[in-house]
């Protein structure tokens, strides 16, 4: 029997090989083309997913796990056909453990729907990608979004896992313990490897304690630079930004467009500060003296809970409200990340190449970390624009090694990123393949992703 006919009969109705299905799991919300699976399977159990990753390896079956599929280099995509194991039915929480401040969760459960559960415990859950992504999927991209700069990525907040190896054995990783010295930490090399080294079945999370007080708020600056030297200086300066978030002049376009706002098409900042009361208001206070030198202007405070929600659901929705610049087209991310001192010199070369390009590019990004993104628009039937829009982020992610920073800060490797392992890890590439050789013999486990071919 082959390994579609041993899931087929363990799964029944539970293995789809219909056709929409099959294209809904091949499907990106990036520019890259359908790439759909022979078949899906939705197991409900680790036992489950460890048969049908048996029975795979079994037959040389590719398995590529499929969370939510948001991501946006490609990585759910099934290239080389094969299962699609869409893990959306394993969506328990299984354990909220305050005293410890960690919560126990199967891989489909979504961001907010964790939050969702956590609401009476004084507790939250603070990664948060723009799309309601599974955790399983952001802990396997190692992601991160608006409250890294206080709070970490995915890497800070996964403490232990269990995984489905390419064999069908189950391990588990880490404890629940705060930190740990004990071996390899396997834990950490399985959270960013895009479903190439094992299937994350179970995941404790670090949780984190509900800030006293919140206070949000936007303002603008003259220039992307003012901006971007504002926020240089205040997280050199050590003030605890809970979220500190670009937004360019063409951005701005994209959201008035999208949503509906008047905002004045200049750069702004959208800013928030956790803590108690009086800790809120001198962090703001200590922000305004810094921004004053900057030029800032338009101080708008989001007091109510309202307002700050419309806030960041406007900044969570950029990557459709870019599409209002320029419709028809699709949106290709770039996603660099550069060390905080030389951040202003990055983000005024991107925009100076897109504007020197002639490409429809808005900017976003979680700029205390020193990430940003532009949003670029580009019709992938049109081989010379798209040749020009990757030829653009090539340059991006030269610039990004050169000034010693990442091509992805959190959108991962995919397939979009390959070109540039070599540059970036040089002879550390080597030793990552010899780490997919060694889990993953058969290269079952989402083959052709992150690792580009050997020449
Ligand atoms: C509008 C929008 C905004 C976004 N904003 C951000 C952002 O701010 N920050 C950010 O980091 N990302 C962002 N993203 C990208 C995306 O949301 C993240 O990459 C997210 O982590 C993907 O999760 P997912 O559940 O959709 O995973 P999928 O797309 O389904 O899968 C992603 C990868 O993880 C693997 N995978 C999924 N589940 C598992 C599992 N259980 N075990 C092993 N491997 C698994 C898949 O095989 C694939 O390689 C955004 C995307 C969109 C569309």
């Amino acid at each position: 029997m082959s390994a579609m006919d041993d899931i087929a009969a363990m799964l029944g109705p539970r293995l789809s090989r219909g056709a929409s299905v099959c294209e809904q799991h091949g499907r990106s919300e990036a520019h890259y083309a359908l790439a759909p699976p022979d078949a899906v399977a939705f197991p409900e159990t680790p036992e489950e997913v460890a048969a049908i990753v048996r029975a795979c390896a079994a037959d040389g079956t590719p398995v590529t796990a499929y969370g939510t599929g948001t991501s946006l280099e490609g990585q759910h995509l099934a290239i080389r056909g094969g299962i699609s194991l869409d893990l959306s039915r394993m969506d328990r929480v299984l354990a909220v453990n305050a005293e410890d401040l960690n919560a126990v969760v199967q891989p489909g459960v979504t961001r907010t729907r964790l939050n969702e559960e956590l609401r009476a415990t004084g507790l939250f859950f603070p990664v948060d990608p723009g799309a309601d992504a599974s955790l399983g999927g952001m802990a396997a991209t190692r992601a991160s979004g608006t409250t890294a700069v206080r709070y970490g990525t995915m890497r800070e907040n996964v403490l232990a896992l269990q995984a489905v190896m390419a064999d069908g054995s189950i391990i588990r990783t880490g404890s629940q313990a705060r930190k740990s010295s004990a071996g390899y930490d396997l834990t950490h090399l399985l959270v960013g490897s895009e479903g190439t080294l094992g299937i994350l079945t179970e995941l404790t999370l670090r949780l984190h304690p509900l800030p006293e007080a919140v206070a949000a708020a936007t303002c603008r600056f003259p220039t992307v630079a003012d901006a971007v030297n504002c926020v240089i200086l205040v997280i050199q300066s050590a003030i605890p930004m809970a979220r500190i978030e670009l937004v360019d002049e063409m951005m701005v376009r994209g959201f008035n467009l999208h949503s509906g706002t008047d905002l004045p098409e200049k750069p702004h900042l959208f800013l928030e500060f956790h803590g108690a009361p009086t800790a809120v208001a001198e962090q703001a206070a200590a922000f305004r003296e810094i921004a004053a030198e900057f030029g800032v202007a338009g101080w708008q405070d989001a007091t109510t809970t309202e307002a700050r929600s419309a806030l960041w659901a406007m900044r969570h929705n950029a990557h459709y409200a870019t599409g209002a610049l320029e419709p028809g087209k699709r949106t290709l991310a770039t996603d660099v990340c550069v060390p905080i001192s030389t951040l202003a010199e990055a983000v005024v070369e991107a925009q100076d190449l897109a504007r020197t390009m002639g490409l429809t590019s808005a900017i976003v990004g979680h700029v205390g970390d020193g990430n940003f993104h532009c949003g670029v628009r580009v019709n992938p039937e049109d081989a010379a624009e798209m040749a020009r829009v990757l030829d653009f982020s090539g340059r991006l992610a030269e610039t990004a090694l050169r000034l010693g920073g990442t091509v992805t800060g959190e959108h991962g490797i995919g397939l979009g990123k390959q070109k540039y392992m070599a540059a970036e890890h040089g002879p550390a590439l080597a030793w990552m393949r010899a780490i997919k050789a060694a889990w993953d013999p058969a290269n079952i486990l989402n083959p052709g992703k992150m690792l580009p071919p050997e020449s």
